[in-house]
């Protein structure tokens, strides 16, 4: 499957260094996440209801909000609401996500959607509200925004603090499901110095932009990466989404808020996802809701492609299964490379952390 993000100049540097190996996994866990994921299969139960890209060319409309069954969807730069076509069975209404494209038809004078075209790229989480849903479905995954081909992970230099175990989570979540990550360094105007962990993705291939609301630094620079692409901004509260979206798309007119908790990672201000469209073929998927989402339906021993630093030095450890973590210290290239200063070990605790989630 192509993916036009990945296709722009400056994402190569960041798969190019996969290993064929690697890419290989990649695909089988992929393989796996889509099957044991029951609304794949409860969307392929449905005949005719997803379409290939190819047979609806750029004929589609986009989800931009999604609650409870309607819609506002984007029709030639117009929002028309919308329902699930009454033709189809009504379960599917759970499972049209905002940045969907759909196709719609109309009943009884009301626009429906009633085609879904074959997703590019999910980002998902699990569902966390226990309902009745969950038994009835055999899915367990709520997507968080469809078809984004690029996630700009906002963090922010200062109040809330830099996390890089934050980033390091977005990074191995958008590599998964074939997202390019951009990191936007917020708040750039309240420190002097630049965080070094930020070389260090910069090394990897990440594209990293220092940006600031304040003095408008790298707002030109991270429209021009978004342009053109279905975008996703994450980060915790109160490092500026709201703000550098309305920098940059003056109109979308977000709510902003303070930092005001004790917890210094600011307050929740909205709650629902949208999709704002800002020039053509180019929106930004805001997510005010998500404050971090985990990593999943990631096998133990495929972590590791998705450090691709660890990756790297683990290719010489002694056993191929090697998860560089109850592992004898003698026969793990990667603590051996903590230890030698080879990989930092802020990288190393980020991954044990997420490996412990999995
Ligand atoms: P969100 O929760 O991520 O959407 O964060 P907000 O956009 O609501 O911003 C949280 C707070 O940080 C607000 O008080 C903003 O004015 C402030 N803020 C946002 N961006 C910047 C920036 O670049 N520099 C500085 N100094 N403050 C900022
Ligand atoms: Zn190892």
């Amino acid at each position: 499957m192509t993916r036009t993000g990945q296709e722009k100049g400056h994402l190569e540097g960041w798969q190019w260094r996969q290993s064929k190996r690697a890419l290989e996994k990649k695909e089988r866990a992929k393989a796996r996440h889509f099957k044991s994921s029951g609304e794949a299969e409860t969307l392929a139960e449905v005949p005719d209801f997803v379409v290939s890209r190819e047979k609806v060319g750029r004929e589609y409309s986009i989800v931009a909000e999604a609650t409870a069954g309607r819609y506002k969807v984007l029709e030639h730069g117009q929002f028309t609401e919308a329902i699930l076509d009454p033709t189809l069975p009504f379960d599917l209404a759970r499972n049209i996500y905002v940045g969907d494209h759909v196709t719609l038809s109309s009943h009884e004078g009301q626009p429906t959607v009633r085609h879904l075209v074959a997703r590019k790229t999910v980002l998902s989480r699990l569902r966390r509200d226990a309902t009745r849903w969950r038994d009835i479905h055999a899915s367990n995954e709520q997507v968080i925004a469809a078809n984004v081909e690029s996630a700009v992970i906002v963090v922010s230099a200062k109040d809330p603090p830099f996390h890089p175990k934050f980033v390091d989570r977005y990074l191995v979540l958008t590599q998964f499901n074939g997202i390019t990550p951009v990191i936007a360094y917020n708040k750039s105007d309240l420190v002097s110095a630049e965080d070094q962990a930020l070389e260090y993705y910069r090394s990897m291939g990440v594209k990293v932009i220092p940006t600031s609301v304040v003095d408008g630094k790298g707002l030109a620079e991270l429209k021009e990466t978004m342009r053109g692409q279905q975008a996703v901004f994450v980060g915790h509260s109160g490092v500026g989404k709201s703000s550098l979206i309305n920098a940059m798309v003056p109109q979308s007119e977000l709510r902003t808020g303070t930092v005001s908790d004790k917890s210094g990672k600011g307050r929740h201000t909205t709650s629902a996802s949208r999709l704002i469209a800002w020039d053509k073929d180019s929106y930004i998927v805001d997510t005010p809701g998500i404050r971090s989402l985990e990593v999943w339906n990631i096998e133990k021993t495929d972590l590791q492609l998705y450090f691709k630093d660890i990756n790297e030095l683990g290719r010489d450890c002694k056993y191929d299964d090697c998860v560089h973590d109850a592992e004898p210290y003698q026969d793990c290239k990667v603590k051996q490379g903590v230890k030698q200063g080879l990989l930092p070990r802020q990288r190393y605790d980020s991954y044990l952390k997420l490996l412990r989630e999995l």
